[in-house]
Formats: structure tokens, C-alpha cells, sequence
């Protein structure tokens, strides 16, 4: 699930005049006079979300990633303010771009909104200096992530706005992409999708197997969420490095397409990959229908159908409307337990080297109890509620993933130096 969002065309000159126009916002963090033992090891731990769907909210006039937002007002969950209060301390900002025709045409305006997207997280980070910054490599992640500074990797989810021009994928490298995810919600160029009922390529298809290898030769990680299991089998099998999945869940625990089974978890774990646990309700259990609901919510969006086109005042006018069919017909959401319950699966499976924490932020995550980023200490206090140690839970955190981006880096350095390959 992805906030609507349907720009479709920008110019390369308005994306030079969006990054020119960075406004100059600073923000405080007030000190936390008295913590508790728990508060300062969680607090000490580098914290870092795989999936942050954010970026697509950056480019809204209504929203300021500095100021505190509330989840159940605007529907946002992830802001310096509650990144801070959560101990989350960055990760893998998504550029996503919906999935649309195979033709040159459509790949063009699509490459552009990506660029957008990477442009308007790079201002993001040139207007708060002093809050965030860029990682390039895994290094630059875990000292940034202790500098009590916020962790800016870049990730693609679809690789579609590529087109058939892996040179591209090299461009986006050098904007600060370390993570690439090949396919979305249906059938592309690339891959088949986990929830395509039909397949095309049974898998990868010959310019997917080129993509694997350009990511691998540049130092990315490959990204398997929403491919088809054959996709990830064969991103498995041909990526010199180990893949990740982002954010997807296990379909021991609940069937879904976009869940993963056992056999397929245990070959990632195999090939020294890690899956990042997703808290979108609708995959992690059954939720009951809610039909006047969906009619209202879809009536509305026929009124307001671009949040990206609204003023300020006609986004608050849509949010007030937004929260009555709450109040009126509230959604039906999954619990804290049955994003747990994922997780201590995937965790007894292929064990704390393998399993991290990707919720799908600000792209339809969040469960009760786990409703934006603010929420990180309770997944943590579980944890060792659960008896896991400090260590195993740094790796579960943000030290499982950067593993993977330090092989994808030393793989790249190594075929520069022709000591592979
Ligand atoms: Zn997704």
C-alpha cells in the first residue's frame, strides 16, 4: 500500500530549482535528565529501518519532517522529532515510483518522479545539516548513527523508472542508492511480482539477471520484497552478495503472497541474507471487511484525488475528513503480538543474524501498538523480554543490514582491484 500520489511528469529543471530552494529549518532535542538502564541501551543501540517510505512525503508542501507529526491525526509516522523519542537513527529512505506501462514514454516521466524523489531526500539532508547525513558505505552508517545524527541511505523499491537502461542504476548509485529492489506490486521488466497471480519471466528475467549483476558491480544490496519467491530464488542464486527482503513477513505464521515461506527463508539465511520484519496489518493476519468504510474512504479520494496538487488548507480540509470516516467507521488494524509473532517465527527459523526490522513506514505499516517510529523501544523491550542479548539485538536493529551493504561494498572493491571475477 503506497500514499496516492500521481505526479507523473517533472522536468530535470524543476528538479534543479527544488534542490536550489532548500529552505533552513534547525530543530532541538531536548535532554533526557533521567534514563533508565533499559532507556540508555536502547538509546545507545544504532537503530536502522530498512523501508522508510517517507520520501514520498517530502515532496507534499504540508509536511516538515523537523516538526512532530501525529499519526492519528495525519497518518504520518516518521519525523525527527519521534525518530529521536524512538531511538531510531535513520536507514534506507525508499524511492519508490508505482509500477505503470512498458513503454519508453512511460519509463521517462517515471525516471524523472525517481529523480524527484532522491533530489527532495538530498534536500532534505542539505537543509538540516546538522541532523542528518548521507552514509555511503556501511561505515559511514555506523558512525553517523553514533554521532546521534540520522542515517540517509537511499533505496529503490521498483526498479521500473530504470526502463531497459541499467546505466541508470550507476546514476542513482552515485545519488546515494545502496539498496535496489527489482519489482513492486506487479509484473515489470525486471521480475515477477509476489502478488501477480500470473508469471512472465518464471522469475527474473534476462535484463533482471543484468540488473543483479550491475548492483553487484556498484556495491548494492539486492532488495527481494514484493518479487515472486522464483524472483527472490533466482536473486539468490545470482547475486554475488547476499539479499535482503526489506520488508515482508513469514507465510508460516500467515498466509500471503507477500509473505515468504520457510523453505525460501532458509535459503536467504543459507546464502547469509536477511529478512526485515513488516508490520502492514493486512499481511500479517485476516482483517474483517469493512465495506461502508472503503465506500467512504473512496469517495473521498474521488474529491481529493492528489494530495501532491493541495494547498495546505484544502490537505487540512481532506485530513478532517479523513478522521471523521475514522471516527465513524474505524479501521480494522492487526495487533503489536501479530507483528511479534512474525518476527519470533523468522527469529527461531534462521536466527538474530538473519532477521531484522523493516515495518513499512509511511507506505501502509504500523500495527496498534507499534503506529510510527516512536514505537522502536517496545519492540525492543520485547526482545529481551524474550531473553535476547544487547549484541543479538544490535544486529537485529541495524547490524544485520550493514553487514550486508559492507559485502556488496567489498565485492564491488573487489572486482576493481581484479581480485574477482
Ligand atoms: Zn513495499
Amino acid at each position: 500500500m503506497k500514499f496516492p500520489n500521481k505526479i507523473s511528469q517533472i522536468s530535470l529543471t524543476a528538479l534543479a530549482a527544488l534542490a536550489l530552494s532548500a529552505c533552513e529549518t534547525t530543530t532541538t532535542v531536548d535532554p533526557t535528565p533521567m534514563q533508565s538502564p533499559f532507556d540508555a541501551n536502547h538509546q545507545a543501540l544504532v537503530i536502522l529501518d530498512t523501508h522508510l517510505d517517507t520520501p514520498a512525503l517530502l515532496v507534499q508542501p504540508w509536511f516538515d519532517i523537523t516538526e512532530r507529526h501525529d499519526y492519528f491525526t495525519d497518518y504520518t509516522q516518521v519525523d525527527l522529532p519521534r525518530m529521536d523519542e524512538g531511538g531510531l537513527d535513520g536507514g534506507f529512505w525508499v524511492l519508490y515510483t508505482p509500477q505503470g506501462p512498458l513503454t519508453e514514454d512511460a519509463y521517462e516521466a517515471t525516471r524523472d518522479v525517481a529523480l524527484l524523489r532522491a533530489m527532495s531526500v538530498q534536500k532534505m539532508v542539505a537543509a538540516n545539516p546538522e541532523e542528518f547525513e548521507i552514509a555511503k558505505t556501511a561505515d559511514d552508517a555506523w558512525r553517523i548513527g553514533r554521532s546521534g545524527k540520522k542515517v540517509v541511505i537511499m533505496s529503490i523499491e521498483n526498479s521500473y523508472p530504470l526502463g531497459t537502461d541499467l546505466s541508470l542504476v550507476e546514476t542513482f548509485y552515485k545519488l546515494g542508492v545502496r539498496m535496489i529492489g527489482p519489482v513492486h506490486s506487479r509484473n515489470n521488466q525486471f521480475a515477477d511480482s509476489a502478488t501477480e497471480i500470473e508469471t512472465v519471466h518464471d522469475g527474473l528475467s534476462p535484463l533482471g539477471y543484468e540488473l543483479v549483476e550491475e548492483a553487484n558491480r556498484l556495491g548494492m544490496v539486492v532488495d527481494g520484497s514484493h518479487a515472486s519467491q522464483k524472483s527472490l530464488a533466482d536473486m539468490i542464486s545470482a547475486s554475488k552478495t547476499p539479499v535482503v527482503l526489506s520488508h515482508s513477513g513469514t507465510s508460516a505464521v500467515y498466509m500471503h503472497p507477500r509473505n515468504i515461506d520457510d523453505e525460501h527463508l532458509k535459503m536467504l539465511a543459507d546464502s547469509g541474507g536477511v529478512i526485515q520484519m513488516n508490520a502492514l496489518g493486512a499481511y500479517l493476519r485476516e482483517l474483517p471487511a469493512n465495506p461502508e468504510r472503503t465506500e467512504e474512504l473512496m469517495a473521498l479520494r474521488q474529491t481529493y484525488s492528489n494530495p501532491g496538487d493541495m494547498t495546505s488548507e484544502q490537505y487540512d480540509e481532506y485530513l478532517a475528513a479523513r478522521n471523521e470516516i475514522d471516527a465513524k467507521y474505524p479501521p480494522a488494524m492487526a495487533e503489536f503480538e501479530d507483528f511479534y509473532d512474525q518476527l519470533t517465527h523468522a527469529l527461531r527459523l534462521i536466527g538474530p543474524d538473519h532477521v531484522g526490522i523493516g515495518p513499512d513506514w509511511d507506505g501502509g505499516g504500523g500495527v496498534i501498538g507499534l503506529e510510527d517510529v516512536s514505537d522502536y523501544p517496545a519492540i525492543t523491550q520485547r526482545l529481551r523480554d524474550d531473553g535476547y542479548s544487547w549484541d543479538d539485538i544490535q544486529k537485529i536493529m541495524g547490524g544485520n543490514v550493514l553487514r550486508l551493504l559492507a559485502e556488496a561494498e567489498a565485492y564491488a572493491a573487489s572486482l576493481k582491484d581484479g581480485s574477482e571475477g
